[in-house]
């Protein structure tokens, strides 16, 4: 870990109008114009490290945890994705895609359908992960139309996060969603209790066995007007890195395809290996009829998602009286943001991506095993290259975050949860840094 290099007295006066704009002008994410935080400033990224200066100018190295939000799975300046893009800039940067198209956009669609589960072979071009639940839950209810049904409400279950717009906000958790404060705005779906944690409990055990019985009564109740599932399968990840089994997964699927409705899955978060496998409904045999990819879609470089759709809905959408899908935004299909994507999903099956996942989650096992004896520890548990801390109280966040980073990482704790989801890139070496500064950090702060 490299130590924190005296401040450059040139540029601090810069460093501090900087911090004072933003502070006076910039919103951070879930912020405070009123009480605004201290932000570090990122000079610049590569590898797996970041180069910040803190607000005292101090300027430190420390390994990304976090992969900026999970989307850098191969870290920062990778050669090919730089290369991608710059021999886009050469080409276009953006071109509209009504009544257009362009090799970028088909490429990436290409791959997609290649990599995707059986039968999903529709693709609409998003540019946020939000965008595409809401194109995936219009796509649903259109669908249902076409048939002549009026299905208006999602079925999904506690705790998950599926973005901040209204649609895919109105099916993240009622609590972290903070449904009561839009109430009246907020369309009101179905919420059945959040399946037990542990991915690998069994059908007879007893939580999973009366989370079941809750869940088929709840859904019967309201079948009729159902359109679809909604879920992150397996791991939901902002609404508490809760790790859940694909034996609950199958049993929505199996109360989706009982009751008529469809099934969305959400893997924003948890796709492209980040639990294990390529996707984590791969757990189950069977597919879901809607799929939206998001966050390491383009290695972290730009904002790009999209939603694969089976034949059976993307024609059922187009039968009904608006004559196909309704949505269209302005960057739909963005060109620099494709040749990015196709060369980050290049990258990701020239490496052995699973493999690289495994030894993350080895080492990531191993590292975090010390935090569980931790006075403050309620539980450990990692699955894929995601490795989470929970405490029994809400982490201290800003103490927290600084002792990490005086041990060389950055690592961005939420409610009770101190977790890391690093690049897949990240050496042994850098992940020992990362969890032996995880659990010092919590034992400093919390004990
Ligand atoms: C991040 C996330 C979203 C929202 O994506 P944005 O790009 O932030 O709009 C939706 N669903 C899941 C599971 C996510 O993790």
């Amino acid at each position: 870990m490299p130590a924190p290099t005296p401040d450059d007295p040139d540029d601090s006066a810069a460093l501090e109008a900087l911090l004072a704009f933003d502070r006076a002008h910039v919103w951070h994410p879930y912020s405070s114009a009123l009480t605004p935080q201290d932000p570090h400033v990122v000079e610049s990224a590569e590898g797996v490290r970041l180069t910040l200066r803190g607000p005292d100018g101090t300027r430190r190295e420390v390994v990304d945890a976090m992969s900026s939000w999970w989307c850098a799975i191969h870290g920062y300046r990778v050669p090919e994705l730089d290369d991608a893009a710059r021999a886009q800039l050469g080409r276009m940067s953006h071109v509209m895609f009504g009544g257009l198209t362009h090799e970028p956009a088909v490429g990436l669609a290409r791959r997609l359908v290649d990599l995707a589960p059986d039968g999903l072979e529709h693709v609409f071009l998003a540019d946020s992960g939000s965008v595409s639940v809401e194109v995936a839950t219009k796509m649903a209810l259109q669908w249902h139309l076409a048939a002549g049904r009026r299905r208006t409400r999602f079925f999904t279950v506690r705790g998950g996060y599926h973005g901040d717009t209204f649609s895919p906000m109105s099916v993240t958790d009622p609590e972290g969603g903070m449904h009561s404060l839009f109430r009246g705005v907020l369309p009101e779906h179905v919420f059945a209790p959040r399946p037990p944690g542990g991915l690998d409990l069994a059908p007879d055990d007893p939580a999973t066995v009366a989370w079941e019985r809750t869940t088929r009564a709840l859904f019967a109740e309201h079948a009729r007007d159902v359109a679809a599932v909604v879920v992150e399968p397996v791991l939901q990840g902002a609404g508490g890195m809760h790790v859940w089994s694909p034996y609950a997964l199958g049993v929505l699927h199996d109360l989706a395809r009982e009751h008529g409705a469809l099934v969305i899955h959400d893997e924003i978060a948890t796709g492209f290996h980040r639990t294990g496998p390529l996707w984590a409904g791969d757990r189950l045999a069977s597919p879901p009829d809607i799929l939206c990819v998001g966050k390491a879609l383009t290695g972290g470089y730009l904002t790009l998602a999209a939603v694969l759709c089976t034949r059976e809905v993307a024609e059922g959408v187009s039968r009904g009286e608006a004559g196909g899908l309704m949505h269209g935004p302005t960057f739909m299909g963005n060109p620099l943001a494709c040749a990015v994507a196709s060369a980050n999903l290049d990258l990701l099956a020239a490496r052995d991506t699973a493999s690289e996942v495994a030894r993350i989650e080895r080492a990531l096992r191993e590292g975090l095993g010390a935090a569980a004896g931790l006075e403050s520890v309620a539980d450990v548990r990692t699955v894929g290259a995601v490795g989470v801390v929970e405490l029994r109280e809400p982490v201290r966040v800003a103490e927290v975050t600084a002792a990490a980073l005086a041990r060389g990482v950055w690592v961005r704790p939420f409610r009770t949860l101190v977790y890391t989801m690093p690049p897949y890139v990240t050496s042994d070496a850098d992940l020992a840094t990362v969890t032996t500064a995880l659990v010092a950090a919590i034992e400093d702060v919390h004990g």
